[in-house]
């Protein structure tokens, strides 16, 4: 699995920061979390847009969607057959189809818009949880949740019960076989499932309860357009330190700030992030994070 931060500013783009969008790869799909413009720029050598299926829009301020029209355009001049599936919060289906109708496009390929609240969307090996959060317009955060996977072959155990080496695949397909007129399960013969990722996307927001579902991730995603709280005022963002909190609240293993303002340099944002949280890193375009 890899992460790719294809956006990292808040608002619009600087020399070195396009805005936001973020990329998941999990097996032979991606997952692209928001999509500013410039995004399909952005891909070009670290994610192959044929491969993505499905888009999640955090809400529509412009620096989180107004890249798709050209992404889909591309996609349809690549040839593309296989439909995208766009989520995002309510208002989604008006909004993606102005995007569409906005001139002579011709999309040759199905783009089914879902609007979403809180109900989970279901994966090949994943599924990812969206909630609401507090931006003063629709707005949602989303938790990526990787299934659990197999524990390893505990190898001395499924040679005892007769499961040769040779073996292993078959029974990892099944489940179970017949070995020697006794049936085997792929679980007598493998350790404890290991657990699977969880990554947690704040989209843009104040601080807000998160739920449960996105409790103890190995990454939380947070926006951090402020350093401090005079900066910030009363819009609907957050500040380095109130995204630490959350990190801490939730018990992430490790936060990443992105969404970030280019008045700041990135070793100011990094001193101000390392006071309140110690596996904290600040995003840059192109980062790029196996898990
Ligand atoms: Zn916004």
């Amino acid at each position: 699995m890899k992460l790719v931060f294809l956006g990292t500013a808040s608002s619009k783009p600087s020399s070195d920061r396009n805005v936001s969008s973020i990329a998941i790869h999990h097996n032979r799909e991606i997952l692209l979390f928001d999509c500013g413009e410039g995004t399909q720029r952005q891909m070009l050598h670290l994610v192959k847009q044929s491969r993505i299926s499905k888009i999640f829009i955090s809400h529509f301020h412009g620096d989180h969607y107004l890249g798709l029209p050209g992404l889909l355009m591309t996609m349809s001049l690549n040839n593309r057959s296989a439909p995208v599936d766009i989520y995002g919060p309510p208002g989604a289906s008006t909004f993606i189809d102005n995007l569409l109708h906005s001139g002579y496009m011709d999309i040759g390929f199905e783009v089914r818009v879902t609007e979403v609240y809180d109900k989970k969307i279901a994966g090949e090996g994943y599924c990812v949880i969206p909630f609401p959060v507090d931006h003063g317009i629709p707005a949602l955060g989303y938790v990526f949740v990787e299934n659990d996977r197999r524990g390893s072959f505990n190898v001395s155990k499924a040679m005892a019960l007769g499961i040769r080496e040779e073996m292993f695949s078959y029974i990892d397909r099944t489940g179970s076989m017949v070995v020697d007129g006794s049936l085997v399960t792929l679980q007598e013969v493998t350790g404890p499932p290991k657990k699977g990722i969880k990554i947690v996307y704040s989209g843009d927001t104040r601080p807000v309860k998160f739920p449960d579902e996105a409790k103890a991730p190995d990454i939380l995603i947070h926006e951090a357009t402020f350093i401090s709280i005079e900066e910030k005022g009363d819009t609907y963002h957050s500040t380095v330190l109130e995204a630490c909190q959350t990190a801490k609240d939730i018990g992430a293993a490790q936060l990443v700030l992105t969404h970030l303002n280019s008045r700041y340099e990135h070793e100011e944002l990094e001193q101000a992030a390392q006071l309140y949280f110690d596996n904290v890193c600040i995003a840059k375009d192109f980062l790029t994070i196996e898990l």
